[in-house]
């Protein structure tokens, strides 16, 4: 049975002391046993909250692959093995519009990331443009094809996808119900198509963008929907806990 997953983006917001706050009120969540939820925090607040020794996961939402070196200002997968991080985001639209990663460097992260047996969500998803010209389906699967299908069917047990339009990111414009199950049902039938069905069936697929308390139960309803990467609404401990009691 494949997990149902809900995941926090807090990005670069939050005191140290709510965050600290909204992680110990997510540890009264009680979840079921293939029930998780993850909390990607900010670098500075990983060390902090691991010590809580919550059942919450904690992950990273950025590293960079090199394990070590002269990189002024970066933080590698060692950094987070040694705090005992167990999950980390990569392919997010932000860090490929905003900080300009490449298809090549989000697939090398991928593969530090799976041979370092991180649980590892890979962010794809299509712009509005591509959108509006019924383009979608094409873009998704070739970020897919570019950045993710080289692992074995051993390495994708580490992979667990987000689907993230970029214009619902943050625009409180959420798909609908019907246009993420959509997606959601295409990558499942290209992750079978490429891997076979029993990957394909134990492949967790998130929805991200804009889901909120009020349109969660109806997103997580959906056959190929496997729960959410929330950003804005994980940012306040009541929103996000209404999220995931929604599954
Ligand atoms: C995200 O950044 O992954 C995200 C889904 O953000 P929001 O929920 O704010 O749209």
């Amino acid at each position: 049975m494949r997990k149902k997953i809900v995941a926090a983006n807090w990005k670069m917001n939050l005191t140290k002391k709510e965050a600290l706050y909204i992680y110990d009120k997510l540890e009264e969540i009680q979840l079921e046993e293939n029930q998780e939820v993850i909390v990607f925090s900010p670098y500075v607040f990983l060390d902090a909250l691991k010590q809580r020794q919550h059942h919450i996961k904690v992950g990273a939402q950025n590293f960079h692959p090199a394990a070590q070196g002269a990189y002024t200002g970066k933080v590698s997968i060692n950094h987070l093995l040694d705090l005992e991080i167990e999950c980390v985001l990569v392919g997010h639209s932000e860090r490929r519009i905003l900080f300009n990663e490449s298809d090549e460097v989000i697939k090398l992260k991928i593969d530090v990331a799976v041979n370092n047996k991180l649980e590892t969500i890979f962010c794809c998803g299509e712009p509005l443009e591509i959108r509006e010209q019924g383009k979608h389906s094409s873009y998704v699967l070739q970020q897919m094809e570019s950045n993710l299908f080289h692992l074995t069917p051993e390495q994708m047990k580490s992979i667990i996808i987000a689907y993230e339009p970029v214009w619902a990111i943050g625009t409180g414009k959420t798909a609908t119900a019907q246009q993420a199950e959509e997606m959601h049902r295409f990558i499942r039938m290209s992750i079978e198509h490429r891997y076979g069905k029993a990957t394909a069936e134990n492949i967790s697929i998130l929805y991200g963008g804009s889901c909120n308390p009020g349109n969660a139960a109806e997103l997580f309803a959906c056959e190929n929907i496997d729960g959410g990467l929330i950003g804005g609404a994980s940012l306040n401990a009541e929103d996000f806990t209404k999220i995931i009691q929604a599954q």
